[in-house]
């Protein structure tokens, strides 16, 4: 298929997309091949903290390019090591791996319990997990994840991932065994349709894992970094997990992901364990620390928390006006929809004359908001008028 100049047709048809083509970004814009501008409330699924193609990312990224762009994982390098000790530093985790993806990052995560089980649990493997997860699309990954539609997927399933439900202690409980080593679970259920872990749910998980003996991992690839005005979702619930994996915002648009540990649990890990080429490149791990130096500020910080009240209180107007609701965490937020027209409304949004509107159906009717952490007020009236535009084609 031909987009204006562009052929399409050699690239693996894996989704449905657009007639666009994205050729260039300013922080909240996304611009096509025809010069057409998008408020884009997407970023690349939240993974643009900073925008698009901020300058903390092009000068760390031309910076580091000029000096060391991969010495290979088998050396220290300076920029992995600077990023790794800032994100011990403020995770409370000792123990950091940087890899490329989030995938990858709860892929290490599973390993690393899986590891510990057979060191210290007699061999204990099983990680309960959720229904409606969703933490990557690796074989191992996709068997943690509960993600409706996926069960039947790539037939035979990695064993060892028992499905609780979200926010029912019991639920959990009754899965707990012998083999039983971890609980895995997302603070924020994004891809669910932002659905919250109740506080006193990851509180009472905490107490339950120290009980049991079991490892509490979170999966913060969409929720840490300052998405939910906080740099890390768990600070809010003063929940400290065992293993913490991060991705998304944290490259602010580059592959960039990390898994982390406490010193005991890292110490599962032996030499040839883990690893992987790209792990701990200087070109990604330096635009890490610029994403970091901007993001893990309490200024910036207070910002994300106060255009998350101007978004929220948008979205109750227009809930109240549609017989909806809202719902979210810092800037991860949801309109849930009367009907099952969202997938209509981001079309319509998409296809609004003059300017577009960029924003994400990850249910029938849920649209979910992922803006920049920096977007402005100025940006946030704008995204009001065009999404009520477009919720009038697609009421
Ligand atoms: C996006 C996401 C992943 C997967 O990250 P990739 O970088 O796409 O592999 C895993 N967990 C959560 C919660 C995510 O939102």
């Amino acid at each position: 298929m031909k987009i204006d100049a562009f052929e399409t047709s050699a690239l693996m048809n894996v989704a449905a997309r657009p007639d666009l083509v994205a050729v260039e970004g300013r922080g909240s814009w996304l611009i096509d091949q025809r010069g057409r501008r998008y408020l884009d409330f997407v970023q690349g699924w939240a993974v643009n903290a900073l925008g698009h193609c901020p300058p903390q990312v092009a000068d760390a990224l031309a910076a580091q390019a000029q000096r060391l762009v991969n010495p290979s994982p088998a050396f220290f390098n300076d920029a992995a090591l600077g990023l790794a000790q800032r994100l011990a530093a403020l995770s409370g985790l000792e123990r950091v791996f940087l890899c490329s993806s989030g995938a990858e990052a709860n892929e290490g995560a599973i390993k690393l319990a899986r590891k510990w089980g057979q060191l210290q649990r007699d061999g204990a493997f099983e990680i309960i997990t959720f229904a409606d997860a969703f933490h990557g699309r690796t074989l191992a990954t996709m068997s943690a994840s509960g993600k409706s539609g996926w069960d039947a997927l790539f037939e035979p399933k990695i064993p060892g991932f028992p499905k609780a439900r979200l926010n029912d202690l019991a639920s959990v409980q009754a899965l707990i065994s012998a083999r039983t080593v971890a609980v895995m679970l997302e603070p924020v259920q994004g891809e669910a349709g932002v659905v919250l872990a109740d506080a006193a749910f990851l509180q009472a998980l905490r107490a339950l894992c120290d009980a049991q003996g079991l490892l509490l991992i979170l999966d913060e690839v969409q929720t840490g970094i300052g998405r939910t005005g906080t740099t890390f979702a768990f600070e809010q619930v003063g929940v400290r997990p065992d293993i913490l994996t991060l991705g998304k915002g944290l490259g602010g648009g580059v592959p960039l992901a990390a898994l982390l540990a406490s010193e005991q649990v890292a110490a599962a890990f032996a030499h040839g364990d883990q690893g992987g080429t790209y792990c701990g490149n200087p070109l990604m791990a330096a635009v890490g620390s610029a994403v970091l130096s901007a993001v893990a500020q309490p200024a910036f910080l207070a910002g994300v928390r106060e255009r998350t009240g101007q978004l929220q209180s948008v979205l109750r107007r227009v809930a109240a006006r549609l017989g909806g609701s809202e719902r979210g965490a810092g800037l991860l937020r949801a309109l849930v929809l009367p009907t099952p027209v969202a997938h209509r409304v981001v079309e319509a949004a998409c296809a609004l004359p003059q300017t577009g509107l960029l924003i994400n159906a990850p249910r029938p009717n849920v649209i979910r908001l992922m803006p920049a952490l920096n977007v402005t007020a100025e940006e946030i009236e704008r995204f009001a008028q065009l999404f009520d535009a477009a919720l009038e084609v697609a009421p």
